[in-house]
């Protein structure tokens, strides 16, 4: 089988507001990018790294930077960006994907392995953390309703596919008009598809705000996830 990534460092961080955007801001003395890449180079994989054009420099001079990685321009949203990266995929024959947010970095080996071990038997995979916190909605500042926790998870990448459902969904949602998705699995689930659910793990964080990159400081000076 062979296995392609999608690697997305397109978004250019508007709710981090930091001088960079966050993929590449420096974590414990590497792009917090660098971090995903080097983890996908590990094995025999043909990684697409989604970027926007402004910051290709940034990226060709990452630590574990490579002439065999493929590279394609983002999108305005990041369902255009996945959509851009499995288009420049296409081309290679790939058999099963990965898609992945750049802006989480510590997943670890075995979430990957894990992954590719769980789409030998389903059709998609996609890691979950159960919800340890209490759910409600609110209307105008007052609870309005408690949700029941106990079926509710969080979804994490890298998101496992066989290729040409994965590709097939986002060319349909496309031709709908959808642009919006924050997540590739639930096109897939638009197809009748099933997702399956691997074990995600805590420390696999999106960086999303400033104190998300002193909790990863924290998690890369304890050597979890590394
Ligand atoms: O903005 P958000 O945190 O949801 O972004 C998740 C990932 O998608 C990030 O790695 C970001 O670089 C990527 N992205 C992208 N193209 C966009 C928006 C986000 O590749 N237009």
């Amino acid at each position: 089988m062979k296995r392609g990534v999608v690697l997305l460092a397109g978004g250019i961080g508007s709710r981090f507001q930091g001088q960079k955007p966050k993929q590449f801001l420096p974590l414990a003395g590497r792009p917090v990018l660098d971090y995903s890449l080097a983890r996908f180079l590990d094995e025999d994989t043909l990684v697409c790294v989604v970027c926007h054009p402004d910051w290709k420099e940034e990226l060709f001079s990452l630590p574990h930077w490579d002439e065999q990685i493929l590279v394609a321009d983002g999108g305005k949203t990041r369902q255009e960006s996945v959509y851009q990266g499995l288009l420049c995929l296409e081309a290679h024959h790939i058999d099963v994907v990965a898609i992945h947010d750049g802006a989480r970095p510590l997943f670890s080996r075995t979430l990957l392995e894990r992954g590719w071990k769980k789409l030998v038997e389903t059709q998609a995979a996609v890691p979950v953390l159960p919800m340890t916190q209490t759910l409600a909605s609110v209307k105008e500042g007052v609870v309005h309703h408690y949700l029941d926790r106990s079926s509710i998870v969080t979804i994490q990448t890298p998101q496992f596919f066989r290729f040409q459902e994965i590709w097939q969904a986002h060319r349909r949602a496309r031709e709908r008009g959808e642009r919006e998705a924050t997540d590739d699995s639930q096109l897939l689930q638009k197809e009748g598809i099933s997702v399956d659910t691997i074990q995600g793990e805590p420390w696999n964080i999106k960086i999303t705000t400033p104190e998300d990159m002193i909790l990863a400081e924290a998690y890369v000076k304890q050597g979890v996830g590394i």
